[in-house]
């Protein structure tokens, strides 16, 4: 079989650049390994009850009269048309460091602001001159890493304030312990402080079922439940791929969106080895349920709440299963008009030592006491800040850095993939690029801008 376009990975970046391509050319084939799309953002099913995964908030709200809003852009390049999903905008989200310190935003930006000149008065002046800079900075210009937290540090003159605008930033946001590429912090401040958060009214199935009916009203073409074993290449040309059944796909052109080093282990090459300052970064989740009636007490204007209860805080890869010295806390039920239901849903977010939780992996038994034991540990932290819920759990489900890697493949399950990133999506062959978490746009709304761009940039102008 031969097809013109090969897309690998159905996650949402593959399936942006998938719809990207379809758009001009419908012989577009798309490979998904799993049985489900999404990706890091899919969802499964327990006692018939559809669970997300990954999906707390999409960042990157804007009106629909922002035309250049990157959320707008995004929609009519892949010609979506935004009357077809309904938004519901986050309430309130809120940083909060040990216990006391809070800052909150919204999809205002005056709020975060005032925020700022209120709590810290200090640095009011110098936040300001921070907004002109980022005004006037291009982040896609492609430079080397370049620490966003040491520009900080000297722009704001106050770690605190530092490490809480940071917080939310890197945990949505950054593949580097302790630290943020200055081009992905502007990324992100205008993502997440600027802009804002939403999300579709419907589940993300709905969300991907929406894009794939788009996909194939263009004529583009999907095969699920289909991995890729091995990408054959002459010199500096992929020729095609074997398929994990042996079968065999030539194309013309090749896009990977499944991670760098995880692409080069498809080729037979040695991927980078990581330096010990330059780990991923792995992250434990767990969902829990309780019946609404027991749930009145429990914030309801709050949509996401980022908090550190250490003195430092601290974004790295922890020595122990978990650190829960910070996390996120997200209500998926509390955004603006979603009408609540029987069940108050909860989620957690901490980091995570992935060879610890691999090592475990081995003792079935022992992998489960400890998945329940962080769990309990994890309510009882956010049970400090949002007030008693353990008690009244029905249901409860935690995945760890190996779930991550079980079901979408990424080396050491790390979410934001490799330290290292390639923003150009160059991986030295003339027909096959990289798009997706390693390109370096993070999250839902960067996966599908990544997938889009590196269409744009690398695959259109030669069709
Ligand atoms: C717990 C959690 C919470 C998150 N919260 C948010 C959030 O609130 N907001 C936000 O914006 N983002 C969030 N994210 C991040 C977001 O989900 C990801 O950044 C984004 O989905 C990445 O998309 P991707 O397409 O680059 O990669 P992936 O989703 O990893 O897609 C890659 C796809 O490739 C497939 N694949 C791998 N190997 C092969 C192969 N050999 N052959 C064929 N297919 C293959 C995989 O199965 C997968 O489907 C979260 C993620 C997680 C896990």
């Amino acid at each position: 079989m031969r097809v013109p376009f090969l897309v690998i990975g159905g996650g949402l970046s593959g399936l942006a650049a998938a719809i990207r391509v379809a758009r001009f050319n419908p012989n577009v084939l798309l490979l998904e390994k799993h049985s489900r799309l999404g990706g890091l953002n899919s969802y499964f099913y327990r006692n018939k009850t559809l669970y997300e995964t990954g999906l707390h908030a999409i960042t990157n709200y804007a009106g629909p009269k922002d035309k250049r809003a990157p959320l707008n852009r995004l929609l009519r390049q892949l010609k979506l048309r935004r009357s077809e999903l309904t938004f519901c905008e986050q309430h309130q989200s809120e940083v909060v460091f040990r216990g006391c310190t809070s800052l909150k935003f919204s999809n205002d930006f005056d709020l975060f602001q005032t925020e700022i000149s209120n709590k810290f008065p200090q640095a009011s002046e110098k936040f300001q001159r921070l907004l002109d800079f980022l005004r006037e900075f291009d982040p896609f210009i492609l430079t080397p890493f370049n620490s966003a937290k040491k520009f900080l540090l000297n722009c704001l003159e106050d770690p605190l304030l530092v490490d809480m605008i940071l917080c939310p930033l890197m945990y949505y946001g950054s593949s580097h312990e302790n630290d943020m590429d200055l081009s992905q912090f502007a990324i992100m401040f205008q993502a997440i402080y600027q802009e804002g958060m939403f999300r579709p009214r419907g589940t993300i199935k709905d969300f991907l079922d929406f894009l794939v009916a788009h996909y194939f009203l263009l004529g583009g073409n999907l095969r699920k439940s289909c991995g890729v074993e091995r990408i054959i290449h002459h010199k500096n040309k992929a020729i095609g791929v074997v398929l994990v059944s042996g079968e065999v796909i030539e194309c013309d052109h090749l896009l990977s969106t499944i991670g760098r080093d995880e692409t080069m282990s498809l080729l037979g090459k040695e991927p980078n080895t990581p330096s010990a300052d330059c780990q991923r970064l792995g992250f434990v989740e767990t969902i829990y349920q309780v019946p609404e009636k027991t749930a009145a007490h429990l914030p309801r204007d709050k949509t996401i709440i980022f908090y550190n209860d250490a003195d430092q805080f601290s974004y790295k890869n922890p020595d122990d299963y978990v650190d829960f010295s910070s996390g996120v806390i997200c209500f998926p039920g509390n955004f603006k008009g979603l009408e609540p239901k029987d069940l108050r849903e909860i989620r957690s977010t901490h980091l995570a030592n992935f060879n610890q939780w691999k090592a475990l992996s081995l003792d079935t038994e022992q992998y489960k006491i400890q998945k329940k034991a962080i769990s309990h540990r994890s309510s009882q932290c956010l049970e400090k800040l949002i007030g008693s819920f353990t008690s009244n759990i029905i249901y409860e489900n935690s995945f760890t850095p190996v779930t991550i890697e079980r079901y979408t493949s990424k080396i050491e399950g790390a979410i934001y993939g490799n330290p290292t990133k390639t923003k150009d999506g160059d991986l030295g062959f003339t027909n096959l690029f990289l798009a997706g978490t390693d390109q370096g746009f993070l999250g839902i709304i960067g996966s599908m801008l990544s997938g889009v761009s590196i269409v744009n940039q690398h695959i259109l102008p030669k069709l």
